[in-house]
């Protein structure tokens, strides 16, 4: 990789890398999967080693790092297990940025600290029923009452709802002249009365898994907003981009781990009295999924440099995000190919690879939304 990571950083990987080889075992990542059990355990050890609070600064209990130690912890999670990776994306998003950036001090003082040991988790509310690419269309009302909100309406797809104890929930304050305008952020106690949810079975992606939201006269202290009351679009375009970083980091560690398992069964399995990685349309998808990775690899510390020394635009986000997806899912897809038979199987991971994939080009922001935000700064 021509990326100069510091001594420091090149540590920190080797450390991270060091602690999923010896405590995420294969069988522990399928029997997550099969049980559909959120990795409680290891994510608390996670916060022993101070790493759920890598981007909180060091006055609320974190350790105050940038994006590109973000994405290395998210990368080599990602490699090991994807779930426990995406758990720690939302503490890193949704605590380390977006509390952490707009918090009020006493949010900060009290939630910081217990996001960064794991006690606290925060998912993430903005999908509706009725909107998803068109996200500014939200209409999650809430109203005004005293020193409260009322929230009535419905959320859905908030993943790892299960297991968090707060969600950032974005609602409707206001009509506005445009949509965006009258859009607030709420943090919301994920056991409020009137919050009932219920889970949604998909293909994948099932230790954390997702649910769907119904919120009927959810009172929330006017002190839980998160910025400014009507401003919240702004912000979360902010928490958006973040997410594109962490969801790509993430992803492009689970692309080298299924690129890794491909290489070694297209070592091993015999035919034709030979390895399989002796035949040339072999050889040629394996050479297609390691640039793929690579060039996702680049393309993630690329933004994250970039991201840390303020120079990281909208457009830089949706590139990464189009790409790193587009690749995990094509990584996925060959890697499957070159095991046959056994790739369909659930003896393999690849399988795990192949469906989890899916979401990458869907989950925030479509691989078509990102083309629009592309497409539109190319003076066309
Ligand atoms: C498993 C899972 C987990 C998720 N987790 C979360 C979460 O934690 N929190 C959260 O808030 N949301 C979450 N989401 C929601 C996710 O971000 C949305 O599904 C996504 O943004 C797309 O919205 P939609 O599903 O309503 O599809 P739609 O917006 O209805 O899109 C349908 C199709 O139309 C295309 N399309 C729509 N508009 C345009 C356009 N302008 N130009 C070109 N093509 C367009 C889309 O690309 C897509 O192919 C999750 C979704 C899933 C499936």
């Amino acid at each position: 990789m021509d990326i100069d990571f510091s001594p420091e950083q090149e540590l920190f990987r080797a450390t991270v890398r060091d602690f999923c080889d010896r405590e995420i075992t294969r069988d522990y990542v399928r029997e997550c999967d099969r049980e559909h059990r959120p990795p409680t355990e290891l994510y608390r050890k996670l916060g022993e080693q101070g790493w759920l609070g890598i981007n909180i600064p060091e006055e609320y209990g974190g350790s105050g790092g940038g994006a590109v130690e973000v994405a290395i912890l998210l990368e080599e999670l990602g490699r090991a297990f994807l779930d426990l990776s995406f758990w720690v994306f939302r503490a890193v998003t949704w605590g380390g940025l977006a509390i952490s950036r707009d918090g009020t001090e006493d949010q900060k003082r009290e939630l910081l600290p217990k996001v960064a040991t794991g006690e606290l988790s925060v998912c993430f509310s903005l999908t509706e029923p009725d909107a998803g690419s068109d996200a500014a269309s939200i209409t999650l009302k809430a109203e005004e009452d005293g020193d409260e909100f009322v929230l009535n309406g419905q959320k859905v797809f908030t993943s790892g709802f299960k297991v968090s104890d707060l969600a950032v929930v974005a609602a409707r304050t206001a009509a506005g002249e445009k949509k965006h305008h009258g859009i607030t952020n709420l943090l919301v106690d994920a056991r409020a009365p009137g919050l009932e949810w219920s889970p949604i079975e998909t293909l994948g992606h099932w230790p954390l898994g997702t649910a769907l939201l119904t919120f009927t006269d959810v009172r929330v202290p006017k002190s839980m907003m998160l910025g400014t009351l009507h401003d919240g679009w702004r912000d979360l375009g902010v928490y958006l981009r973040y997410e594109r970083l962490c969801l790509s980091a993430a992803r492009t560690g689970a692309a080298k781990a299924a690129l890794a398992d491909a290489i070694a069964y297209s070592k091993e399995r015999r035919q034709f009295d030979q390895p399989i990685s002796n035949f040339q349309a072999v050889a040629h998808r394996l050479a297609d999924m390691q640039v793929q990775t690579e060039i996702s690899e680049m393309l993630v510390y690329r933004y994250a440099s970039r991201l840390d020394r303020g120079l990281a635009t909208p457009r830089d986000a949706a590139i990464l995000k189009l790409f790193a997806c587009e690749a995990y899912k094509s990584v996925a897809d060959m890697g499957l190919q070159v095991l046959g038979g056994y790739g369909y199987t659930m003896e393999y991971d690849l399988q795990r690879h192949f469906r989890e994939s899916r979401l990458g080009v869907i989950g925030a922001g479509t691989s078509d939304i990102q083309r629009n935000i592309i497409s539109k700064t190319m003076g066309l």
